[in-house]
C-alpha cells in the first residue's frame, strides 16, 4: 500500500507515525512545499526573537524519517488528479497514491483590502512569511497590526522586541472579547497598552496607502485616521487553505469537508487538521478545530482510519493555551465570552482577578458542576483543570483542592487562599 500525506505539519506527521505503527510495511511518503523537516509553527516567534534556533524547534531528530522508513518530498502539490491518483507537482514528476491524507492547514485571511499586496505588507503563518519579516523590518519604525487574536499579538510581540512602535486596529469594542469574557478582554487590553503599543478598538482597516514607490507608507481606517508606517501585519484569523480541492471533485464547504472517521466524499482520500471540516450529523455546527493539539489527535485518528481501524474523531474537552505578551492563558470546557455568544442556559461565573491585574481565575458552573476554566497568570495542571470539567466536579470541589492545581515554581507568589476566600463568597 502507498501513502501519500500532502503537509508535513503536526497533523500529517501525527498521522504518518500512527500508520507507521500499525502498518510497518506499507510505503509512506509526506510532501510539504515548506520545509523538508516538521517544525513546531507556534515556535516561529522564538525564532524571530532569538530565544531558539530554528534547528530547536524540530520535535523529531532527522534521523527519524529514514529509521522510520518515512519519505519526505520537498515541493509543492500543484493538483490532485483523483480519477488517475496522481498528484501533480510544481518541480517533481507526478507522485501517485492508493491513499492520500491532505494536510494542508491553514490560510491567513484577506480580505481584498485596497493595497494588500504593497511591499510591506504580510502575515504571519510559515516560514516564507518569516523570512519576509526579516525583511520588511529592515529600518522600519512604525508597524500597524490588523486584527486582535492569537496571532496578532505575537507579531506585536516580535516587532516589540525589535524597536518597532505597534498601533493595533481591533474591530471589536475589547480585544479578543469575541472569544475572552470581559474581565479576562480588558486585561489584554491593558497589558498592550503598558507595554507602550497603541491599541485603538473599534477600528478596521480601510485602505494601504502606497509610499510612491510600491511600498506601504501609511493606513487609513475606518475612522478616517490616517497613520504612518513601513509595516502592516494581516492577523485578522486563518481559513483552512482549500487551494488543492477548488479545481478537483474533493467537497468542501468552509473546510475539507470529512466524516467523523476523517474520510472525505471521494473514496481513498482522507483530511484531517486547521483544513478539514467534520460534518456532524444533526449536531449543531460542523467541526473546525485549528489548534496544534487538536491536529495531533486528528492526526492520530485520521492515521488509524486509513491503517484499515474503524477510529472515531472524538474532539473530547476544549482546551486552548496561549501567551499575550508575558500573560499565559489556558481555557477549559465552556466559557462565554464578553460578547454573550457562547453563553450556556443557567450558568454562573465566580471570577478572581488579582489588583494587579496581571493573574485571574474563572470558574464556569450551572450550580452543580463545572462547565468552563480560564486561567490567566497562573500556572495550573492540564490534566487537573481537565478533569474538573470532564468528571463534573462541584465549585466547592475545586475550591477545596484549588492548591492542587498550582505547579508555579516555588519562588513564584501563591494566591490560592485569596482565590478561594473571595469564590467561596461568590457561591451562593
Ligand atoms: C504564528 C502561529 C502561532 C500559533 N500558535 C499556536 C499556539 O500557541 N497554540 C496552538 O494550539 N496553536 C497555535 N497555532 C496554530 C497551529 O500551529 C496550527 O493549528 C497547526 O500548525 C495546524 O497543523 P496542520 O498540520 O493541520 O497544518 P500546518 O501546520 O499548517 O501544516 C500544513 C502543511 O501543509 C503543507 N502544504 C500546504 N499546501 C501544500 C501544497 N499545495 N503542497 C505541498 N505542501 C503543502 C505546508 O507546507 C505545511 O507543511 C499557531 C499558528 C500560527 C500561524
Amino acid at each position: 500500500m502507498n501513502v501519500v500525506i500532502i503537509g508535513n505539519g503536526v497533523t500529517g506527521v501525527s498521522a504518518a507515525i500512527r500508520i507507521r505503527q500499525l502498518q510497518p510495511d506499507w510505503k509512506i511518503t509526506m510532501i510539504s512545499g515548506e520545509s523538508e523537516y516538521h517544525y513546531s509553527r507556534p515556535a516561529l516567534m522564538y525564532i524571530f526573537m532569538g530565544h531558539m534556533g530554528y534547528k530547536n524547534t524540530k520535535p523529531y531528530e532527522n534521523s527519524f524519517w529514514p529509521k522510520n522508513d518515512i519519505h519526505l518530498i520537498r515541493d509543492w502539490v500543484t493538483e490532485i488528479d483523483t480519477g488517475s491518483k496522481r498528484l501533480l507537482m510544481q518541480k517533481l514528476d507526478p507522485i501517485y497514491y492508493d491513499k492520500l491524507l491532505i494536510a494542508t492547514g491553514s490560510k491567513s485571511n484577506k480580505f481584498g483590502w485596497p493595497g494588500q499586496d504593497l511591499k510591506g505588507v504580510q502575515s504571519l503563518y510559515d516560514l516564507m512569511d518569516l523570512r519576509e519579516l526579516y525583511e520588511n523590518t529592515q529600518e522600519v519604525k512604525n508597524a500597524v497590526i490588523v486584527g486582535g487574536g492569537l496571532i496578532g499579538i505575537e507579531l506585536a510581540e516580535m516587532l516589540h522586541s525589535r524597536g518597532l512602535h505597534v498601533t493595533f486596529l481591533v474591530r471589536e469594542k475589547s480585544y479578543w472579547d469575541n472569544v475572552l469574557p470581559a474581565e479576562e478582554s480588558s486585561m489584554i487590553n491593558n497589558l498592550i497598552k503598558q507595554e507602550n503599543m497603541e491599541l485603538l478598538l473599534e477600528r478596521e482597516l480601510k485602505e494601504i496607502i502606497d509610499d510612491g514607490n510600491g511600498r506601504v507608507g501609511g493606513v487609513i481606517t475606518n475612522k478616517g485616521e490616517k497613520i504612518d508606517c513601513g509595516l502592516v501585519g494581516l492577523t485578522a484569523g486563518v481559513s483552512p487553505n482549500l487551494d488543492l480541492i477548488k479545481e478537483s471533485n474533493i467537497p468542501g464547504g468552509r473546510g475539507i469537508l470529512v466524516d467523523g472517521g476523517l474520510r472525505t466524499q471521494i473514496e481513498d482520500i482522507y483530511s484531517a487538521g486547521d483544513c478539514a471540516e467534520i460534518v456532524t450529523e444533526g449536531e449543531g455546527r460542523n467541526l473546525i478545530q485549528q489548534v496544534w493539539y487538536t491536529g495531533k489527535m486528528q492526526g492520530k485518528v485520521v492515521g488509524e482510519t486509513i491503517a484499515g481501524m474503524d477510529s472515531v474523531y472524538d474532539p473530547g474537552i476544549w482546551y486552548n493555551s496561549a501567551k499575550f505578551l508575558n500573560l499565559e492563558y489556558q481555557t477549559y470546557g465552556q466559557v462565554n465570552n464578553a460578547q454573550g455568544l457562547l453563553s450556556i442556559p443557567g450558568e454562573k461565573n465566580l471570577y478572581w482577578e488579582h489588583q494587579n491585574h496581571l493573574h485571574s481565575l474563572r470558574l464556569v458552573h450551572n450550580g452543580n458542576e463545572i462547565l468552563g476554566v480560564n486561567v490567566m497568570g497562573l500556572r495550573y495542571s492540564h490534566k487537573i483543570c481537565e478533569s474538573w470539567v470532564r468528571d463534573k466536579r462541584t465549585p466547592d470541589y475545586v475550591l477545596d483542592n484549588l492548591f492542587q492545581a498550582n505547579f508555579d515554581p516555588e519562588f513564584f507568589k501563591r494566591y490560592e487562599s485569596n482565590i478561594v476566600g473571595t469564590l467561596k463568597e461568590q457561591i451562593i
